[in-house]
C-alpha cells in the first residue's frame, strides 16, 4: 500500500536520480544553473585544451578535438528525450563570444614556438646566433636579409591569418556551442520547473498521505482500544460462561432430582386431583346445603318474627332534658318481667293523680295507675345501640323480601326524631335507626354476596304535611318547596307506588346515607317558621327500596324498608280560645289526627281481616299500603315524655299503641319471585 501511494513521488525521485547521472555521464557540460556562475577562468579551462591544440596541431587536429563536444550536444537532449533549441539567446551568445574574444586577446605567443616569433620565422638570424651586421656597403646582402625577413614575415602573416581563421571558426563553434548550451539550459530549466512542480505535487500528496496515515493511525489506535476492550469483555464473558456452565450443571443436577421428584409428585397429584374432585363435589354439596340453610334461616327468621308478632310495639321513654322539671318519683315505673331484672322490660306503669277526684272527696285521691305492656319497653337510660339491637333482625327481614315499616309515634318533643335520625352534633353514639339500619343492611348484603346474592338500594325521603307530599331530597330551586309531589302507581295495573317529582337516590355506603339525611335536615330548616315548626306537624317517610338477585339460581327478592317519623300526636286543648293562628293550627292538627287515626284504622282493618282497608283515607297510609298488612312486618315505637305535665298526652299515646299492639296482622310472606 505504502509503495503504491508513494509511487508517484518515488517515480519523480527516481527520474531525478536517474537523470543526474545521465547528464554527468554523457556531458561534461555544466548544468544550466552552474553555467551562469562559471567565470572566465572556468571558461578558459573549457577552452584551454582547444587553444593548446589549435596552437599545437592546427585546424585539422582542432576540428578533431572539437568532435566529442558535438557528440555531447546531441546526446544530452536525447537522454532527456527532448530536442535542443536551434538558437542560443543573443545575450548568452554575446557573452560567450566576448569571453572567447577575451581569451584570444590575452593569448601570448609561445616563446617556445619559433614560427610564432615575428620576424624570426624565416630569418636565419632569428633561428641561430644573431646574424652579423652587414657592412653598409653590402647592400645586396642587406637586401637579401630583408627579403628573407619579409618572406619570414609573410610566412608569419599567413600563419597568423590561418590562425585567425581557425580562431574565428573556433569562435563560431564556441558561439554555436554556447547557443546549444543555452538551449540545453532552458530545457533543463523547464525540466527542473516541471520536476519542481512534480515535487510540490508529490509534497502535497505526501502531506495528504501523511494526514491520511495519521487518520488511519488514529483509527487503528481506536480499533486497537476497541479490540482491547472486546478482549476484556471476551475474558469477562468467558468467565461468565464458565460460571453459567457451572450453574447449568448444577441446574441439570437439580432438574434430574426434580424430575425424579416430579414423577413421584405426579402420582401424588393424581391422587390429589381425585381428592380435589371429591372436594369440589363436597363443596357443591356444601354450597347447596348452605343455600338450603340460608333459605331455612330466612324461613325460621320469619317464623321468629311472626312469633314475635307481625305488628310489634316498642315503648321508649326519653330522659329528662336539662332545664326540665324533674318528675315526681314513681311517676313512671318499669316493672321487671317474669324472669326478674335480667329480663328486658316489657311493662310500663304511669301514675297520674286525678285532681277532680281529689276535689270531690276533699282528700287528695291516690294517683291512678295505668299499666301497659308492649313487646319491649326502653326506659330513659336506653342507648341508641340497645334500641337498634332489638330491631336489627326485623330490618334484616327486608333483605329476605318482607316489607318492613317502622314508625315513631308520640307527642312533639317525646324523642321520635331522636329515635329515627339520631341526636344532634353527629355523635356516632347518638346515631338513630335510619343510619344504623342502612349500615346493617349494607354489611349483611356484603356477607350474602359470598353466597351469590347481589343487592341494590334506592332511597327516597318525603314529608307529608297537611296531606301534601314534599320531597326532602330536593336540591337546587326546589329546595324547601312542596306540594308538587303526587303518589302514583308506577304503571297501569302495577301495585308499586312512586312519588312523582321526588328523587330516588341509589345508595351503597354510609356516607351517601349521611349526605341524604343532611340534605333532608336542610330542607326542613328552610320550611321552618317560628310559630309553626312544620317538622313536628308532618310525617317524614324514609323509604329504601331493596332489590336482591341470585344470578346462579335465578332468584329475586325485593321489599321496601320504611322508617317513618310521624307528626306529633298531641291534641289541641278544646277549651282554648281560637284566634286566626289557632284556627290554622287546628286544621293542621285535625289533618294529623285524621291521618294518625287512619293509620290506626288501617292496622285494625288489617288485623280484623276486613275486606276494605281504608288506605286512601290519608296520604300516609296510601303511600305505605304495600308495606302494611299481608306479608309486611310492622314495628311501632311509642315515644313518651318523662315529664308529669305531659302525662295526658303520654296516656293517649300509650293507649293508641296498646290498641295497635293488640292487632295481629296475617301471616307475612316474602315477596319472592
Ligand atoms: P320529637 O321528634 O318527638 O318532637 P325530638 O326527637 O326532637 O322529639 O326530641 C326532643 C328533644 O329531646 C331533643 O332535644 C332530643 O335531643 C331530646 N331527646 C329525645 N330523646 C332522647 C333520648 N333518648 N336521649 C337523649 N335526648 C333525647
Ligand atoms: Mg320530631
Amino acid at each position: 500500500m505504502e509503495s503504491q501511494q508513494r509511487s508517484p513521488l518515488l517515480a519523480v525521485k527516481g527520474n531525478i536520480e536517474l537523470k543526474r547521472p545521465l547528464v554527468k555521464a554523457h556531458s561534461r557540460l555544466p548544468l544550466p544553473g552552474r553555467s551562469f556562475k562559471r567565470g572566465r577562468d572556468q571558461m578558459e579551462d573549457v577552452l584551454e585544451p582547444e587553444k593548446k591544440r589549435t596552437r599545437g596541431l592546427g585546424t585539422a587536429s582542432k576540428f578533431a578535438a572539437s568532435q566529442p563536444r558535438a557528440q555531447v550536444r546531441t546526446t544530452v537532449p536525447q537522454a532527456q528525450g527532448q530536442t535542443a533549441a536551434p538558437k542560443l539567446p543573443k545575450k548568452t551568445g554575446l557573452r560567450c563570444s566576448t569571453a572567447v574574444a577575451t581569451v584570444l586577446k590575452n593569448q601570448k605567443p609561445d616563446p617556445a614556438a619559433p614560427a610564432q616569433k615575428p620576424g624570426t620565422a624565416a630569418s636565419p638570424k632569428l633561428e641561430g646566433k644573431k646574424p652579423k651586421k652587414r657592412p653598409a656597403w653590402d647592400l645586396k646582402g642587406q637586401l637579401c636579409d630583408r627579403n628573407a625577413e619579409l618572406k619570414c614575415y609573410r610566412e608569419k602573416a599567413r600563419t597568423l591569418d590561418q590562425e585567425n581563421q581557425q580562431l574565428q571558426d573556433q569562435l563560431r563553434e564556441a558561439q554555436q556551442q554556447a547557443m546549444d548550451l543555452g538551449a540545453e539550459r532552458r530545457t533543463l530549466e523547464e525540466e527542473l520547473s516541471r520536476v519542481r512542480a512534480q515535487a510540490e505535487q508529490g509534497q502535497r500528496e505526501l502531506g495528504n498521505l501523511s494526514a491520511h496515515v495519521l487518520d488511519l493511525e488514529e483509527r487503528l489506535s481506536t480499533q486497537e482500544n476497541l479490540v482491547e476492550e472486546l478482549q476484556k469483555e471476551q475474558l469477562g464473558l468467558q468467565e461468565e460462561r464458565r460460571g453459567l456452565a457451572t450453574r447449568l450443571e448444577e441446574q441439570e443436577r437439580r432438574l434430574q432430582a426434580s424430575e425424579a421428584a416430579l414423577s413421584g409428585s405426579q402420582a401424588e397429584v393424581a391422587s390429589l386431583r381425585k381428592e380435589a374432585a371429591a372436594q369440589v363435589a363436597l363443596l357443591a354439596e356444601r354450597g347447596e346445603r348452605l343455600h338450603w340453610l340460608e333459605m331455612e334461616r330466612r324461613r325460621l327468621h320469619n317464623q321468629l318474627q311472626e312469633l314475635k308478632g307481625n305488628i310489634r310495639v316498642f315503648c321508649r321513654v326519653r330522659p329528662v332534658l336539662p332545664g326540665e322539671p324533674t318528675p315526681p318519683p314513681g311517676f313512671l315505673l318499669f316493672p321487671s318481667g317474669p324472669g326478674g331484672s335480667s329480663d328486658p322490660s316489657t311493662h310500663l306503669s304511669l301514675f297520674r293523680s286525678d285532681e277532680r277526684r281529689g276535689t270531690l272527696s276533699g282528700v287528695p285521691a291516690a294517683p291512678t295507675r295505668y299499666d301497659f305492656s308492649f313487646d319491649r319497653v326502653f326506659p330513659p337510660g336506653s342507648g341508641q345501640d340497645e334500641v337498634f339491637e332489638e330491631i336489627a333482625m326485623l330490618v334484616q327481614s327486608a333483605l329476605d323480601g318482607y316489607p318492613v315499616c317502622i314508625f315513631a309515634y308520640g307527642q312533639t318533643g317525646s324523642g321520635k326524631t331522636f329515635t329515627m335520625e339520631g341526636g344532634p352534633g353527629g355523635d356516632p353514639q347518638l346515631e338513630g335507626l335510619i343510619p344504623r339500619a342502612l349500615r346493617h343492611l349494607f354489611s349483611v348484603a356484603q356477607e350474602l354476596s359470598s353466597q351469590g346474592w347481589t343487592y341494590s338500594f334506592v332511597a327516597s325521603y318525603v314529608e307529608i304535611y297537611n296531606e301534601t307530599v314534599r320531597d326532602l331530597l330536593a336540591t337546587g330551586t326546589r329546595k324547601g318547596q312542596g306540594g308538587d309531589c303526587e303518589i302514583r302507581r308506577v304503571g297501569p295495573g302495577s301495585e308499586e307506588l312512586t312519588v312523582t317529582n321526588a328523587r330516588y337516590v341509589p345508595v351503597s355506603c354510609e356516607k351517601e346515607v349521611e349526605a341524604l339525611l343532611h340534605l333532608a335536615r336542610q330542607n326542613r330548616a328552610v320550611a321552618r317558621t317560628a310559630q309553626n315548626e312544620r317538622s313536628s306537624r308532618s310525617h317524614s317517610v324514609f323509604q329504601l327500596q331493596i332489590s336482591g338477585d341470585h344470578a346462579g339460581r335465578g332468584l329475586h327478592c325485593g321489599a321496601p324498608l320504611n322508617l317513618v317519623d310521624l307528626a306529633g300526636s298531641e291534641r289541641l286543648d278544646p277549651g282554648l280560645a281560637l284566634g286566626p293562628g289557632e284556627r290554622e293550627r287546628l286544621r293542621e292538627t285535625q289533618a294529623i289526627n285524621s291521618s294518625l287515626s287512619t293509620l290506626g284504622l288501617v292496622i285494625m282493618a288489617l288485623s280484623n281481616k276486613e275486606s276494605h282497608v281504608p288506605y286512601r283515607n290519608s296520604k300516609l297510609t296510601y303511600l305505605l299500603q304495600n308495606s302494611l298488612g299481608g306479608s309486611a312486618k310492622m314495628l311501632m315505637f311509642v315515644n313518651i315524655s318523662p315529664l308529669e305535665e305531659n302525662a295526658s298526652e303520654s296516656l293517649n299515646s300509650l293507649r293508641f299503641a296498646s290498641k295497635v299492639n293488640q292487632c295481629v296482622i296475617g301471616t307475612a310472606q316474602a315477596n319472592r319471585k
